[in-house]
């Protein structure tokens, strides 16, 4: 499809009724009891609770006060306050979700990261090798969000650090820190192409060009710097923003893009292969500038916030918000708020239904085979594979793999996503019953130390190893690092552990996330992630003083529906509309939201 034909479809979206602006109620935020459980803040059911005070409680005293132009909201189809509200971590290290009926759904576990030492002393840099060496250890941050992955970015024998270089772009206009201005024609190409994929924002834009709902916004970033981010990034501007960008992770950076948007006018500083000296410098550049102070933080990860927490504290007294993407940056935000400390109002974007739904079931449904295939060059056909863990990320895999005709196993410690493996038609086995005849094994559990030293001896010569779930705590891989065996680097990526007796497997990216380290994510799931980050800065710059406290905040359910609706139009997808009647029988708003906030879909 054109991307005329998508610009025009994209304009007959109705935006007329997204939720944003005065009328938007907050998702509540939730705070633990004394007890340790977690119960909404703001309880219904408390007579005179904050919740009777809510913004919910209250949709027609805002009625028509006007809202933020481009995305004029209606009262009348305000959606409910959720019912399920995402709680501070628990003890375990797990996250949960409560239930208005009280009881609690866990979510995937995550490791706490730590904050990288603040004495940083940026006159002081370490030598090249000793930044490739401090590189290893950025925080975890970097890692556990979604970039298309800068496999086309330069490899330029030029070694000079861009910090080094004085660069111009062609205005004149030297503020920003990249790796070559030069490679911005290239990178111009490179955000036309994702543009195309990126219908919502394209959409956005279209209907913004008389109406500026982030107009005075001065909106400081940090994520991947990928040619989808520069999507974001214009789209942002198109609405009347001013942006300060650094990169969420050092190797993610596409310096072509970063150039592109360095020949804009954007202030950008990241480049590819980034010391860890170098991230903080890069975020440091960002927020201390003179004359210029941001009114909104775009975060993938936690690091910005928190250095602006750290070094500019005082910053927070004009800042309306922030907005954060990554499953740690989330954990981060509830940590603070629970201790007291968050002094803002804050998006949790991670949560978002339609973004959890495309991160872990689309994208990986896509991505395993990509990064297999980048790595290995493996045939799929007859292969045979297990997949451990059947929740999101694992379905994705398993639908993929089973789609190329390799015989799948699962592995699973959930009866129910067990009974669903078994009914999707795979085999439900231990890992101990096929780890001697499996061809691949690909965990994707959440969990750690799910493929262990014992089942790594017992893997047949050339069994390929990797993991799509968390972080790199699913494979013991320091199991592997041991005297008697040999690691033999034979890609990038890809290395060969080799046994006494000449047997190899065939680890991918060390056992960290197959699909971030080794394939790119299509950029249909960024432009999800993309537009809820785009319309979660519109909502907090909007908001009236009062409707987002100091907390942690979910997107409205109509948003993240709304989030789809933006996209349906590029495949031609036509809605079937309520009539009054159904929607009188099923006791709905026609339009929307059209499921309580604890439906699985
Ligand atoms: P999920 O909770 O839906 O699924 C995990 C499944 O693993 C659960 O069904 C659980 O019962 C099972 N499990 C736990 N321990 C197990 C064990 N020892 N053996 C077998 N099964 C076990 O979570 P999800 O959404 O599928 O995400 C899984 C992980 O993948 C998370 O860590 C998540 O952060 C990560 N993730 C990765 C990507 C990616 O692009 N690679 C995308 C999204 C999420």
């Amino acid at each position: 499809m054109s991307v005329q034909v998508v610009a025009a479809k994209m304009a007959e979206v109705e935006l007329k009724d997204v939720p944003t602006g005065k009328d938007l109620p907050a998702e509540s935020p939730v705070t633990p009891t004394s007890e340790g459980k977690n119960l909404p803040r703001n309880d219904p059911h408390e007579a005179g609770s904050a919740a009777a005070a809510s913004p919910t409680a209250e949709p027609s005293a805002k009625a028509g006060e006007g809202g933020t132009g481009l995305l004029t909201p209606n009262p009348a189809k305000m959606p409910q306050a959720s019912s399920m509200k995402r709680s501070d971590p628990q003890q375990n290290g797990g996250e949960a979700f409560v239930n208005r009926d009280g009881t609690v759904a866990e979510a995937p576990r995550m490791k706490k990261i730590q904050f990288a030492d603040q004495k940083q002393e940026f006159n002081k840099r370490p030598s090249k090798i000793g930044r490739r060496s401090l590189s290893r250890s950025i925080s975890q941050s970097s890692t556990d969000s979604y970039s298309s992955a800068a496999s086309y970015t330069d490899s330029s024998d030029d070694e000079t650090s861009p910090r080094d270089k004085q660069q111009k772009n062609s205005k004149g206009n030297g503020d920003f820190c990249i790796k070559n201005i030069k490679q911005a024609d290239f990178g111009r190409r490179e955000i036309e192409i994702a543009e195309q994929e990126m219908p919502a924002l394209m959409a956005l834009r279209k209907r913004a060009q008389g109406e500026k709902p982030l107009a005075g916004a001065k909106i400081v970033g940090c994520t991947h710097i990928t040619a989808q981010t520069a999507v974001l990034m214009e789209t942002l501007s198109a609405l009347g923003a001013q942006c300060r960008w650094a990169a969420c992770n050092i190797y993610s950076t596409q310096n072509e893009v970063a150039a592109a948007l360095a020949e804009g006018g954007f202030s950008v500083f990241a480049w590819k292969g980034e010391s860890e000296d170098d991230f903080w410098w890069c975020i440091d550049r960002c927020v201390n500038v003179e004359g210029w102070q941001p009114n909104m933080i775009l975060d993938d990860g936690g690091d910005l916030t928190h250095w602006i927490y750290k070094k500019y504290p005082s910053m927070f007294k004009k800042i309306k918000g922030i907005v954060e993407e990554s499953v740690t940056g989330v954990h981060r935000l509830y940590q603070l708020s629970k201790a007291g400390k968050l002094c803002v109002p804050a998006m949790n974007v991670n949560d978002s239904v339609t973004k959890q739904k495309f991160d872990n079931l689309y994208c990986c449904r896509e991505s395993i085979l990509d990064g297999l295939k980048r790595t290995t060059d493996v045939m799929f056909g007859g292969k045979q594979v297990v997949v451990c863990g059947y929740g999101e990320v694992g379905k994705g895999c398993c639908a993929a793999l089973k789609a190329m005709g390799s015989i799948v196993y699962v592995t699973e410690i959930d009866p129910i996503c067990a009974l669903q493996a078994c009914m999707d038609g795979f085999r439900l086995v231990k890992l101990t019953e096929v780890i001697r005849q499996v061809d691949i094994v690909i965990t994707c559990t959440g969990n750690k130390n799910v493929v262990v030293r014992e089942n790594l001896d017992r893997m047949k010569n050339g069994c390929i190893v990797c993991n799509m779930g968390h972080s790199n705590t699913e494979i013991d891989v320091s199991s592997l690092r041991t005297p008697e065996l040999t690691w033999e680097r034979v890609r990038s990526q890809v290395d060969h552990v080799i046994w006494p007796d000449g047997k190899r497997i065939v680890l991918l990216a060390e056992g960290r996330l197959l699909n971030l380290s080794c394939s790119t994510v299509p950029t249909f799931v960024l432009s999800i992630t993309a537009t809820t980050q785009a319309l979660a800065l519109i909502e907090l710059y909007n908001a009236p003083e009062g409707r987002y406290k100091q907390d942690v905040y979910l997107l409205p359910k109509k948003m993240d529906e709304y989030v789809a609706s933006l996209h349906l139009p590029t495949f031609d997808a036509h809605l079937t509309e309520l009539s009054d009647e159904q929607a009188k029988y099923l006791g709905l708003n026609k339009n929307g939201p059209f499921k309580p906030n604890y439906y699985r879909y």
